[in-house]
């Protein structure tokens, strides 16, 4: 296997380079359109059905898409002695046909037919009669299987699922997967699809270890995904059959091995020590109108041990909302400049790295240090100005957005790089970040999503971890009402009087379900209707506007220009003007219980009162009640994390679907928990007796990685 092609490391400057995939599996990585029954119409209808990292669906990812149920024809009753809505077989003779009248392609075509109990009549839309005629030709004997039904008092059943004559029997499954569907999309040509994909699997050398296979009675990995694709009875569909746990168990591997990796080559890049003497940080914290927390102050002595030491920093910085990340940043940050080497911030959206440059920036001035900002807006001369800068050491804190890491941004000596928000970018970026470092720059990562360990432990490895658990003093609690939309008016109206008293608001509108365009039509339709009632102080901020025009709203906002600041939920991460201390969610209902708590993070930061006002549509559902009692009850970031993780899953609570993180397929938490500690420490044990992945059982978990979509691992195998 030719796994490593060239080392490379400029592969990790931007420049997306796929290692070579074995030919073996080249067949499971084709195009769905590559089986028969998968045209371009359908393909598309796969494309709504199957998450995949590949836009155009592929073998694979049909592999990975699983049954969700069992159809069983067994029941083989009498005509008389059916059950409206259910799945029957029936043994009839065929009596008649009755085509709709001439010129009514709307009227179903008929099949009326008997069994000598009583009759039942089968019914096809759009059907072809001769098609028709020669299936279920009059007088004849056929076992026709599918959902009966009543309609108006008489027995029939719609499109029939099997027809088959008598002394075919055999040929009708008694026992047929369902697989969950998209609209358009039948189960017949899922069965079919997946069939041939089954037929797809090559021949692959085993990765587990065979003792662990042995003690929990798992199948080999073909013979699972079988298996798990060809149900008998219920209990096949249980996560702790050992088919589907085994495939849980081989996602979760990859993933945990993918994560060690990354992990080890960061840490095997060996670091060098910064020492400052603190001048700067002294200097910094003149400047600074209160005094570091506590939380803060040993988040940091963590951070800049951990930078004194000659091993790379990988660490992460876990705060709630408000909990005062940035100013630790820029300790950490002042630390690398003290010790002679340049630091870099990056955030995950415009309108954040202008927020951390508006704030950072006159700090660090005064205490004597060189900012500056890059982001995509930068452009022509200023661009060329600016990486000069880096290059030269000129400047030495860089703030920006991805900017930073394209290929042509190089600095004189990188010591540190910080990552805002972590979880919005993907693992190759932030290998991309710190391959800027001359040798080896220290890495922190900053989340203001309380991560519980499970997922810590999905998306980041074993990373040392910094938590600020307290807020600064002075924070009151924000006062969190819930109300019925239809009370919109008595919020608008106390708006107003909080207004005339200097008060500022945000004002958010729901996302509309997978429609970014709806989405931003709702905030306009509000934005329209509060600025009737409130003239020029509102304003609007959504995703789709220009770049230029949000920094202009958001500035205008932060400096007190704007009273109500109508968005969608662009603000949820990060946004930080103290003085804001209304936040109005409108269609709370809409919005999951972490990015409720975002939400309401942004106000409360200053040490005013500030309240949350959730406006709901009725009828409230079970789940949207309990999201809003919780958040009425607390503010605690971790327990409002943990319950979101019960109430929804984990892909959701880290925005995998906006980051395009792939969310597991076969594995989920918190359930199989269990399985993912197994996995973690398996992947230790592999790396830890052939940590490039060489020998046999190494080029086998090679396979496994590119199975589960993480090439971005081999690739660093390969860029020694
Ligand atoms: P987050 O952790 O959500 O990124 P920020 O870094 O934006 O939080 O800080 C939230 C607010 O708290 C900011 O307005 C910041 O100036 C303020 N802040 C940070 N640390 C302290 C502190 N020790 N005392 C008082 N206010 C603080
Ligand atoms: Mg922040």
């Amino acid at each position: 296997m030719s796994a490593a092609t060239g080392a490379n490391p400029a592969v990790f400057a931007g420049g997306y380079r796929r290692p070579m995939r074995p030919q073996a599996l080249a067949p499971l990585f084709a195009s769905l359109q590559s089986l028969s029954g998968v045209g371009p119409r359908v393909l598309k209808l796969f494309a709504r059905l199957l998450p995949g990292p590949t836009e155009e669906p592929r073998v694979i990812d049909l592999l990975f898409h699983l049954p969700a149920g069992i159809i069983d024809r067994s029941d083989r009753p009498l005509i008389a002695e059916a059950r409206a809505g259910a799945i029957v077989t029936l043994d009839i003779t065929v009596l008649a046909h009755e085509p709709p009248p001439r010129g009514r392609a709307r009227v179903p075509y008929r099949i009326r037919c008997e069994d000598g109990s009583s009759g039942v009549m089968l019914v096809y839309f759009h059907a072809r009669p001769d098609y028709l005629q020669r299936l279920l030709p009059v007088g004849a004997r056929r076992l026709v299987s599918g959902r009966f039904d009543l309609y108006d008092g008489l027995a029939q059943m719609t499109h029939p699922d099997h027809v088959v004559p008598p002394e075919d029997a055999a040929r009708m499954p008694l026992i047929e997967p369902v697989y969950p569907l998209t609209a358009g999309l039948s189960s017949k040509v899922v069965l079919k699809a997946a069939a041939q994909a089954l037929e797809r699997l090559p021949a692959i050398d085993e990765w587990q270890d065979p003792a662990w296979l042995d003690r929990r009675k798992w199948p080999a990995f073909a013979p699972a995904l079988r298996q798990a694709h060809a149900p008998s009875a219920l209990p096949d569909l249980e996560p702790s059959h050992p088919a589907r746990a085994r495939l849980a168990f081989d996602e979760l591997l990859a993933n945990q091995l993918a994560l060690a990796l990354v992990r080890g080559r960061i840490k095997k890049a060996s670091g060098r020590p910064l020492k400052g003497d603190g001048q700067i940080r002294a200097a910094i914290n003149a400047a600074l109108p209160y005094s570091l927390t506590g939380a803060q102050r040993m988040a940091l002595a963590e951070i800049t041990a951990d930078m004194a030491s000659p091993d790379r920093m990988l660490r992460l910085l876990q705060g709630d909302v408000g909990s005062g990340k940035t100013v630790v940043a820029l300790h950490a940050m002042a630390t690398a400049v003290e010790a002679g080497a340049q630091a870099a911030l990056m955030a995950p959206t415009e309108v954040l790295a202008r927020q951390h440059h508006r704030t950072i920036a006159p700090l660090a001035e005064k205490a004597g240090m060189t900012v500056a900002l890059l982001t995509g807006r930068e452009k022509g001369k200023t661009r060329e100005k600016l990486l000069a800068g880096f290059a030269g050491g000129d400047i030495q804190i860089a703030i920006g957005t991805h900017a930073l890491f394209q290929e042509d941004v190089a600095f004189r000596d990188l010591g540190l790089a910080v990552v805002d928000e972590q979880h919005r970018f993907g693992v190759h970026q932030r290998l991309a970040l710190q391959s800027k470092g001359r040798s080896a720059a220290d890495m922190l990562v900053m989340t203001a999503t309380p991560i519980p360990r499970t997922l810590l432990m999905t998306h980041y490895g074993d990373m040392d971890v910094s938590r600020l658990h307290e807020k600064p003093a002075g924070r009151q609690p924000v006062a969190t009402r819930a109300l019925p939309l239809e009370r919109i008016a008595e919020v608008t109206d106390r708006l107003a009087s909080a207004i005339r008293s200097g008060a500022q608001a945000y004002w958010v509108c729901p996302l509309v379900e997978e429609s970014e365009k709806l989405d931003v039509a709702a905030a306009e339709e509000r934005y329209a209707a509060l600025q009737k009632q409130f003239g020029p102080r509102v304003a609007l901020l959504h995703g789709k506007m220009p770049a230029a025009r949000k920094d202009e709203v958001m500035a205008a906002f932060a400096a007190g220009d704007i009273a109500i600041l109508v968005a969608t939920t662009v603000i949820e991460v990060g946004v930080d003007v103290p003085n804001a201390t209304i936040m109005v969610i409108e269609h709370a209902e809409r919005f999951g219980l972490s990015q409720l708590h975002q939400l309401r993070g942004r106000v409360g930061r200053g040490t005013g009162k500030s309240s949350c006002i959730l406006l709901y549509q009725q009828p409230l559902g079970e789940t949207a009640r309990s999201r809003i009692s919780i958040l009425r009850q607390t503010e605690d970031g971790f327990l409002i994390a943990e319950e979101d993780l019960r109430l929804r899953g984990g892909g959701e609570l880290l925005g995998t679907r906006q980051s395009g993180l792939p969310a597991f397929r076969l594995a989920e938490l918190p359930r199989d928990e269990e399985l993912l500690a197994a996995a973690r420490d398996d992947a230790r044990l592999i790396l830890s007796r052939d940590a490039r992945l060489e020998g046999a059982r190494g080029q086998a978990l090679r396979t496994l990685l590119y199975l589960f979509g993480r090439d971005d691992a081999i690739r660093l195998l390969s860029a020694g």
